[in-house]
């Protein structure tokens, strides 16, 4: 199932080019467009699902691939010494593109804290 107005799902057609790292029959992964490290790749089911809220156990097989994936591929693009998964989820979690992407950040640098902490 697509959303014929979500990029992602535009960038699985191909009506919008990307930097492919890695597809297969139910899962892409790309370069995200405005990195933010030197590896920053984007993991997506090709099924359309807006947020993490709406997965159901169908998606788990998928969504577990995706986890296993997240290592190889950032080894493979020169993560070799660590990496961050992050999911952005609604609008707590400030996710700006309504289709459900794993980002995997790495590089040779240390990232920082997960979120800054406020006050210390
Ligand atoms: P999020 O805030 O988690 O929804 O992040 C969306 C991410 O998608 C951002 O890091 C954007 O840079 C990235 N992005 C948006 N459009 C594209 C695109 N056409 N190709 C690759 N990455 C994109
Ligand atoms: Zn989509």
């Amino acid at each position: 199932m697509q959303d014929p107005n979500c990029i992602f799902c535009k960038i699985v057609n191909g009506a919008i080019p990307s930097r492919k790292a890695y597809e297969d029959d139910d899962i892409l992964a790309f370069h995200d467009i405005r990195p933010l490290a030197p590896v920053h790749l984007l993991l997506i089911p090709k099924e359309h699902r807006a947020t993490m809220y709406d997965l159901t156990d169908d998606d788990a097989a998928t969504m577990g691939r995706i986890m296993t994936l997240a290592a190889r591929l950032a080894r493979a693009e020169g993560a070799t010494d660590g990496f961050r998964l992050i999911v952005n989820t609604g609008r707590v979690g400030l996710q700006e593109v309504q289709h459900v992407h794993v980002h995997v950040i790495g590089g040779p640098q240390s990232l920082g804290p997960m979120i800054p902490r406020k006050g210390n």
